[in-house]
């Protein structure tokens, strides 16, 4: 893995344009920004399995969503990057899908204190640095989000973000491109949702954001990627899905990444209903 790639996309220089988020994902009554109350409105609270961090202002919840028949387990995570919206709302919506086989367990708000503050990181700093492989998780709310994905047995897990610029156009910036594991048969799945996507969701006038297939997360053990760490730990299926919000509204950036979402578990067997 290029690390100057993966590893350098912080920066909030241009994050003064986004919805600021400004309230508790737990209290929906304190008026929240528009993007949280849009994705709190998807919720499908009846779904909650498990409360993690109970009581403290990391509190969140993990949902369940069962198909009808025996399947494979996907585990999708949005908000590790609480300014990254479009993937929080994303997962926030699939806590709602209907499926026809298997199961998926929604993390929607991953770190719901950046999100509240529609910052990158948290109170813990970038969650997306503490998940090394082979070793526990740096903060108590990573420990908690491990324990969820390695409970959940995965056949698949999915994390949802969004950087600043392209991947291969930009220097440091990681857009527009979907990282997957070693295992799993990841790296072709990803490929083949990336020809898809391509082909019947961004128009053709729209060149520079064509997905493109980003390094394999396999190399690099104290990087503290959550996809790493699958890959490390779980040797499964693992993506890192990569949106843009370089000239592309945020309504397009939940479009694509919820078709990428859809198409991926369908690559597994998991297909959406409803
Ligand atoms: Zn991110």
């Amino acid at each position: 893995m290029k690390r100057r790639t993966l590893l350098a996309s912080g920066g909030t220089a241009l994050a003064g344009s986004m919805i600021a988020g400004g309230a508790a994902i737990r209290s929906i009554r304190r008026s929240p920004g528009r993007s949280v109350a849009r994705a709190e409105n998807a919720l499908d609270r009846d779904r909650i399995v498990e409360t993690l961090m109970e009581g403290t202002d990391r509190e969140t919840a993990a949902y369940e969503v069962d198909g009808s028949e025996e399947g494979p387990t996907a585990v999708i995570i949005g908000g590790v990057h609480g300014n990254e919206i479009n993937g929080y709302r994303v997962a926030a919506d699939v806590t709602g899908w209907e499926i026809d086989a298997g199961r998926l367990i929604v993390i929607p708000f991953a770190n719901v204190v950046a999100v509240e503050r529609n910052t990158r990181g948290g109170p813990d700093g970038d969650l997306n640095r503490l998940f090394p492989g082979g070793r526990e998780p740096e903060s108590d709310l990573a420990r908690a989000i491990w324990r969820v994905v390695e409970g959940a047995d995965p056949d698949l897990v999915i994390d949802l973000h969004r950087s600043r610029g392209l991947f291969n156009t930009h220097h440091r910036w990681v857009g527009q491109a979907i990282f997957p594991t070693e295992g799993g048969g990841a790296i072709d799945d990803a490929a083949s949702v990336i020809d898809h996507v391509n082909e019947h969701y961004v128009p053709w006038t729209m060149r520079f954001h064509r997905f493109t297939l980003g390094n394999v997360q396999d190399d690099d053990r104290d990087a503290g990627l959550l996809v790493q760490k699958v890959n490390l730990d779980l040797n499964v299926a693992g993506f890192l899905v990569e949106s843009t919000d370089f000239l592309l509204d945020l309504d397009t950036q939940i479009r694509w990444t919820g078709a990428i979402t859809e198409l991926l578990l369908d690559r597994h067997g998991i297909r959406r209903t409803a």
